[in-house]
């Protein structure tokens, strides 16, 4: 079956090594790769078997965007085409839209942002015309979704906010990581679940009690799954878990594959 994973994370070379140490000191040692991209396609080639893998990288100040921009264009569409690029805006950046004109102008089809790591609140209406913009030019927005280990008790990300950004941006191709909230399935349950909007299965999928990840796939459709394992922080337990899911072949090549596609005009 072919497999697209729809998130995953690799640092330039130099950053990597730090980058990993930080983010292992929150979540532990679970890291697939060693964060470069080469070991990240070298992850995806050789143990998940992806046909494409979609790469972020996020500038968490607006100092930083266009370096972290740079990276993900210089890796776009490397081996073979297996490396989809998203770049990534950060809303304080006074020239956010200049850069956005840039990635598009580079054929990039999504905007990756993180609430947390950019200190914004997803549905807050400052950054609207930004999603305005993306949106107009009809590129896929994804958005990391839920409690982040690294800011514990925080909520800018939570289901709540993303279902009212949802509803503001009817007919936008929105993406919320981590089926809304890998530490909590019930807020997606209540607010999210339903509407115009595509979850993707990163964490929660080894995270989420099963019973709660199962009932948000059966209320929310499996049109509006996207796979993706949030690499290096999941890997092959992630795709075990959605391919042992009790759905039918179609519906999981839906959640593998074509939604992924359609999303992404392949
Ligand atoms: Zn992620």
């Amino acid at each position: 079956m072919h497999l697209i994973d729809f998130h995953a994370h690799a640092f330039p070379d130099k950053v990597a090594p730090g980058a990993i140490a930080a983010l292992t000191s929150v979540v532990g040692p679970i890291n697939q790769t060693d964060g470069t991209l080469a070991d990240t396609i070298r992850f995806q080639s050789e143990v998940l078997h992806t046909d494409h893998f979609l790469l972020f990288n996020i500038p968490t100040t607006p100092h930083q965007q266009r370096r972290a921009n740079d990276f993900v264009l210089a890796a776009n569409g490397q081996n073979d085409g297996q490396v989809i690029s998203f770049g990534s805006l950060h809303p304080r950046a006074e020239d956010a839209c200049d850069e956005l004109r840039r990635l598009i102008d580079a054929g990039i089809k999504g905007i990756k942002f993180h609430p947390e790591y950019q200190d914004f609140d997803m549905d807050d209406p400052s950054v609207y015309p930004l999603y305005e913009a993306i949106a107009e030019a009809g590129l896929v927005m994804t958005f990391h979704g839920g409690v982040d280990p690294a800011f514990p008790g925080r909520d800018r990300s939570c289901p709540q906010r993303a279902a009212a950004m949802v509803k503001d941006f009817a007919g936008a191709k929105i993406v919320i990581a981590h089926m809304g909230d890998s530490a909590d399935g019930f807020g997606t349950l209540e607010h999210l679940c339903g509407l115009d909007c595509w979850l993707d299965t990163s964490m929660a999928a080894t995270q989420m009690p099963p019973a709660q990840f199962e009932a948000i796939i059966n209320a929310h459709g499996a049109d509006k799954i996207l796979f993706a394992t949030d690499c290096p922080w999941g890997g092959k337990a992630t795709y075990d878990r959605v391919a042992s899911l009790p759905l039918s072949v179609e519906e999981k090549e839906k959640i593998f594959w074509r939604n992924a596609c359609a999303l992404l005009g392949i």
